[in-house]
């Protein structure tokens, strides 16, 4: 059987060998970090996620949806704090039917259990500190520095060794900032790369368990404190505390850059979010703590070199995390590679070339949707009319049941791809608006009528 030689074991790296090892393949995986069952925190990246109808999808086909799903929260709705003190919060559930929800999930968990899931098939094997620093793309090898324990004491020198991995085909699943998509970059003259960062950052922050290890916010809620410019969430999580991230631009009159002090940080708290501040006894410290992230979108292609390279979830197309879908678009992209893959079984070149293709447009969409989310959440959520689109979509989702489908919905609940879906909410979008202006004209028209007779 090939082999296949998986570089970063995130979020779908270990999701893919689990799937690629079902088909009978040789897969090695290679993760830069060490073990995460050892203690070590997926670091500088969201604690929590939100797990929806792509994600689940992609984790059933692999049998794992449920075990995942036992230690998820619901989130019905949106729960919005508006500005100013003592106004009380706004749930907007997020469809018309209130069991449709997403699912706040531990990363960490979640990527303990991908792992071991691509771990039961005896074919998988799984190396941790090891770091890919370059690809040999035409004879698909990927250099890896190891830092494991093993390695520096069998070699009886500290350093850190290389060593080459060589298979059938590489897969880049190693995120954001791929080694094997920069060895694309340096090697490919066809190959096209598109970064670009919000001017935001973001910085995790916590909302520690009541004292009776209950929730002090509501617990089945994605909470949203819209500010305009920038935003402050929060998500759920199992032991009762929510994990909170600010969303705030890393320069400018108020931004990171001119939260310095203790007081310059606690000001800006208690004026912006003030209901939430006497539930974060940590807020300073986790403020100094917790670094700033940046966010990202990147766009590239071509996702494959001949049947030798391919690359897949965050390293093919990181996209900024308004819609929760980065995660579920990386798992989606496990399926789709799956069945390419049993399509085109003696043909890998085509199989990656499907998979790019029915992938691609459908990336591209999802950051364009992702960028757009980011507006409505920090700025649109705290209008009133935000909240009556919402209830006039609910109203036409259950009068046109299956005819109309509200973007967000179709994004989250459906799998309809991301493309389609953007296009389709376009039209919906065309025909309600033209028939509600058409319906005013010809209001207005009869008013008129009527009182000049
Ligand atoms: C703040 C924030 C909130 C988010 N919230 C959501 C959400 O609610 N829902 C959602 O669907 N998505 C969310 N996302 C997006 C989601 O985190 C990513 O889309 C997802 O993690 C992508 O999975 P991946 O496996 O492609 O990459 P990753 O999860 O980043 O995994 C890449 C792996 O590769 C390893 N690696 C990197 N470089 C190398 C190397 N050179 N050699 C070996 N290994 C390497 C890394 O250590 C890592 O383990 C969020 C992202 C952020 C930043």
């Amino acid at each position: 059987m090939p082999k296949f030689v998986l570089i970063g074991s995130g979020l779908a790296g270990g999701l893919l060998a689990a799937y690629l090892g079902r088909r009978g393949y040789e897969v090695d995986l290679y993760e830069r970090r060490a073990d995460p069952r050892e203690g070590n925190i997926v670091g500088g990246r969201s604690i929590n996620l939100a797990l929806s109808t792509r994600g689940i999808h992609a984790l059933e086909q692999i049998g794992i949806a449920d075990v995942v799903l036992r230690h998820a929260i619901p989130m019905r709705g949106r729960m919005i704090h508006p500005a100013g003190a003592g106004r009380a919060p706004i749930f907007v559930p997020y469809d018309v039917d209130p069991k449709k929800c997403i699912n706040s999930i531990g990363r960490a968990a979640l990527n303990t259990t991908v792992i071991e899931a691509a771990q039961r098939y005896p074919n998988v094997r799984v190396q941790f500190s090891h770091r890919c620093t370059d690809v040999d793309l035409t004879e698909a090898v990927a250099y890896l520095e190891t830092s494991s324990v093993e390695a520096a004491v069998s070699a009886a020198n500290p350093q850190p060794q290389i060593i080459k991995a060589k298979g059938d085909a590489i897969i880049g699943v190693d995120g954001a900032f791929s080694a094997v998509r920069q060895s694309m970059q340096k090697k490919l003259a066809n190959f096209e790369y598109d970064e670009s960062y919000l001017p935001h950052g973001y910085k995790e922050l916590t909302i520690p368990p009541g004292p009776d290890g209950s929730w002090q916010m509501e617990k089945n809620a994605l909470h949203i404190w819209p500010r305009k410019s920038f935003m402050m969430i929060a998500l759920p999580n199992p032991d009762g505390s929510f994990t909170c991230t600010l969303f705030w631009e890393f320069e400018g009159p108020r931004s990171f850059a001119t939260a310095k002090t203790d007081d310059e940080v606690c000001d800006f708290f208690d004026e912006e979010f003030p209901d939430a501040v006497p539930l974060m006894p940590t807020l300073l410290q986790d403020f100094k703590d917790n670094p700033t992230g940046s966010l990202v979108t990147i766009r590239c292609g071509p996702w494959f070199y001949k049947d030798k390279v391919a690359l897949v979830g965050d390293a093919a197309h990181a996209v900024v995390p308004f819609y929760g879908q980065g995660m579920n678009a990386a798992f989606e992209d496990c399926v789709v590679l799956d069945e390419c893959v049993e399509k085109f079984p003696d043909n890998r070149e085509r199989a990656f070339a499907e998979y790019f293709v029915r992938r691609k447009e459908n990336a591209d969409a999802l950051a364009d949707l992702a960028i757009g989310n980011f507006i409505e959440m920090r700025d649109k959520t705290a209008s009133g009319a935000f909240r009556a689109k919402k209830k006039l979509d609910h109203l036409l989702e259950a009068a046109l049941a299956g005819v109309y489908l509200p973007l967000y919905t179709m994004v989250t609940f459906t799998r309809i791809p991301y493309a389609e879906a953007a296009r389709r909410a376009q039209r919906q979008d065309r025909i309600v608006y033209g028939t509600l202006i058409a319906a005013v004209i010809i209001i207005v028209s009869l008013l008129v009528h009527f009182v000049a007779r």
